[in-house]
């Protein structure tokens, strides 16, 4: 076995941002070495939320026939069929029963919208003008307990979001803010990842910063790892420094899902992670 760690957030072009087939971001994930991973595109919505940037509810099939198609061509590498659902006021009338029916792998819950702001989508970028950046942060934070609460989804997306574009609050205001929210991650029994998404965004940074993750740790919350790549040359990227940052805020262990069950593996060697994903080849631009 390889020192390599599977990648649990991976889009498709069903969501109109993304671009390559499930078996292309396989392709990527064998030659790097990785030993499982879990397409988990943006859910469809029955409501019309935020459509420009999900799968239609009729594309479903066809993301699932992607899915097994990538595992079916995939020589071995599991290829596992998840769904990045959003939380947002309203979700409630329908997702928790809508995935309670899916037998989805595994369900990333996800916060991109604070009502109708989609904050971390650059064409909105000149909202944050107007806002108030502490108060940003509560109502996110504030969505994050209520996404715990609702007790559908296995590991929480992108932790700090709000930071995508700089936006920062001084550590010790983010640790508060986010102490209530965490402590429902923890009740909900839910994990939360480490996305190094966020170091191809303005921030340059993982989600979410160590400080945020040694509260998870404190907590127990298990930890897990995305790229959310939205091209195939993105998958595993960055994951060096992941497991780096796991390590540095305490963890040993991550979770691998299959079937929304998971297990704990130990956490590898950073340098070996390094190695498969072929050092600074694979780091981010
Ligand atoms: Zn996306
Ligand atoms: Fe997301
Ligand atoms: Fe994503
Ligand atoms: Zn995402």
């Amino acid at each position: 076995m390889t020192g390599m760690i599977p990648d649990t957030h991976i889009h498709t072009p069903l969501c109109k941002h993304a671009r390559g087939l499930p078996a292309e971001y396989a392709a990527t994930a064998r030659a790097r070495g990785l030993p499982e991973i879990c397409i988990t595109d943006h859910a469809p919505a029955p409501d019309g939320y935020d459509a420009g940037c999900r799968m239609a509810p009729g594309q479903l099939a066809a993301y699932r026939e992607w899915v097994a198609a990538a595992a079916a061509a995939a020589g071995g590498l599991p290829v596992r069929c998840g769904i990045e659902a959003d939380y947002y006021a309203g979700c409630e009338a329908w997702l928790p029963a809508w995935l309670e029916a899916q037998a989805f792998d595994l369900v990333i819950g996800s916060v991109h919208f604070l009502d109708a702001w989609g904050f971390d989508n650059p064409a909105n970028l000149p909202v944050w003008e107007r806002v108030d950046v502490v108060r940003t942060w509560e109502r996110y934070f504030g969505r994050v307990a209520r996404l715990a609460d609702l007790g559908c989804f296995d590991v929480l997306g992108h932790m700090d979001l709000p930071k995508k574009f700089g936006h920062r609050l001084d550590p010790a205001r983010a640790r508060e803010l986010a102490a209530p929210a965490l402590d429902r991650l923890a009740a909900a029994g839910m994990a939360v990842e480490i996305n190094t998404g966020g170091l191809r965004k303005p921030v340059g940074e993982m989600y979410p910063e160590e400080s945020l993750l040694v509260m998870a740790r404190e907590r127990g919350i298990p930890v897990c790892f995305g790229s959310d790549a939205h091209a195939p040359t993105e998958v595993g990227l960055g994951f060096d420094r992941a497991v780096a940052l796991a390590l540095h805020a305490g963890y040993t262990e991550y979770v691998r899902f299959e079937g929304r069950r998971r297990r704990s593996v130990p956490l590898p060697d950073p340098a070996a992670v390094a190695a498969a994903i072929g050092g600074g080849a694979a780091r981010p631009a």
